[in-house]
């Protein structure tokens, strides 16, 4: 007997080695490492350890395309000129870990506050639309002007 198959035998013995996804939009059929109990293929949920990941580094090229969150946050940053500050960078990590699919809920209601707060280290100082608040108030102004 192959050794592979005793090993399935004692390990896992009730877990099948090519489960079907869970996810029922996919349901593609995936190998299961052995020892884990994943029930979604690799590209529902990726996998969250790195070190077993065999792509040999991680930087720019392992997101590939911001998420949402992640885009509106370079979009303000860049648009405030903080893009390069280090407060940039903290928000845009929590940013990325929020749009991330392997995020649970718990960790987006953690993230939240704290993606909030440093944008707003970020960009403090910085007034995004400062014309038109100017405008606004001009506008204000002369409404308690002719109205009096
Ligand atoms: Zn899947």
């Amino acid at each position: 007997m192959p050794e592979a198959v005793i090993m399935a035998g004692k390990r896992g013995g009730t877990l099948a080695r090519r489960p079907h996804c869970a996810n029922p939009e996919c349901k593609r059929q995936f190998l299961r490492p052995v020892g884990s109990a994943r029930k979604y293929c690799f590209t529902c949920r990726p996998p969250v350890d790195r070190k077993s990941d065999p792509v040999p580094s991680e930087g720019e090229d392992a997101a590939p395309e911001p998420g949402k969150i992640e885009a509106e946050s370079i979009r303000e940053l860049a648009m405030a000129g903080r893009l390069e500050s280090l407060e940039a960078e903290v928000v845009l990590r929590l940013a990325r870990a929020m749009d991330s699919p392997a995020t649970s809920g718990s960790q987006l209601a953690s993230l939240a506050p704290k993606l909030l707060e440093a944008r707003r280290v970020a960009l403090a100082g910085f007034r995004p639309d400062s014309d038109r608040l100017d405008e606004l108030e001009a506008r204000r102004r002369a409404k308690i002007g002719g109205g009096a």
